[in-house]
């Protein structure tokens, strides 16, 4: 676990070797710090699955939860989303505007953030959809806002879950075996395992090192990846079976803290170079980011 401290250092230090990123940091790592303080506050009971119930996923490879299923706090989410509004309107330019009208909005009730927070979880995109067309906002912006309230409470949650998850062998799949999505990010720990990171709670599990994690393709003509020899700790996987990629960071190759939102954001420009190649990710990146 990386404390507030390692992540400001790992921060400041991305900033030198790509400078390029630093006005993206400025917003994005206070948003994280913002995050992490938060999950100091937060107070949920933890989602309890039954026995019998457990068995059954076990025995057929089922994540332990739908992500609807997850429990927040509802005041941290709320105190969150009016500090990540601020942040916004201080150190985002493009969000600036929209990011004083959620404000405003929330504390005029003329919206209520527990609507967005239940329509994110539940994945309800006519809501959404809805919600963003009356607020006259773009859809993509509310879901960061909402999402990035919430994200600390889903952590804590798949982090009591992952209780469940101890005596379990390893599902090996290339879904969440908390609460099923997809990974947006892999990386090999200091023992060159990989491991992959949940889109959406963040869980960070074990799997093969070779193969396509999202189709299970094993196939070497078909696996390829990109790198760039100015960044030896970064590699972009390929898979033309399912045109899927994936970005993966090899930690014996950095030396700063792993903080796996940070290196995310600070490596779009491989994200751009896979999308021009033709190649998608299942785990969106949709909601951890909006420039
Ligand atoms: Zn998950
Ligand atoms: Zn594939």
């Amino acid at each position: 676990m990386i404390t507030i401290e390692q992540l400001k250092q790992s921060s400041d230090l991305i900033k030198k070797i790509r400078p390029s990123y630093g006005p993206i940091l400025d917003f994005y790592a206070r948003v994280f710090l913002a995050q992490e303080k938060c999950k100091q506050d937060i107070r949920i009971s933890p989602v309890v699955i039954e026995e019998d119930l457990l068995k059954i996923k076990q025995k057929n490879k089922l994540p332990l939860i739908d992500q609807s299923e997850f429990l927040i706090d509802l005041k941290a989410s709320e105190r969150l989303f009016d500090k990540i509004c601020d942040l916004a309107y201080n150190f985002a330019p493009k969000l600036s505007s929209n990011a004083q009208l959620l404000k405003n909005a929330g504390q005029t009730q003329s919206f209520d953030l527990k609507t967005l927070f239940s329509a994110i979880l539940n994945n309800q995109s006519s809501t959404l959809h809805d919600l963003a067309k009356r607020l006259n906002v773009p859809e993509q912006e509310l879901v960061f806002f909402g999402y990035a309230s919430i994200a600390p409470s889903i952590r804590i949650c798949s982090e009591q879950l992952e209780a469940y998850l101890i005596d379990m062998p390893d599902l090996n799949k290339g879904y969440c075996p908390v609460c099923g999505n997809h990974p947006d990010m892999a990386f090999l720990d200091p023992e060159g395992k990989r491991h992959l990171k949940c889109c959406f709670c963040a869980h960070e599990w074990h799997v093969k090192r070779m193969g396509c994690v999202f189709c299970e393709n094993n196939d070497k003509d078909s696996q390829h990846y990109f790198f760039s020899d100015e960044e030896k700790e970064y590699r972009v996987n390929l898979c033309d079976n399912c045109h899927n990629y994936i970005k993966l960071v090899d930690l014996r190759q950095i030396d700063r803290a792993f903080y796996p939102k940070l290196e995310q954001i600070t490596t779009l420009h491989l994200d751009m170079k896979a999308r021009e190649k033709g190649y998608t990710n299942a785990g969106s990146l949709a909601n951890d980011v909006s420039l």
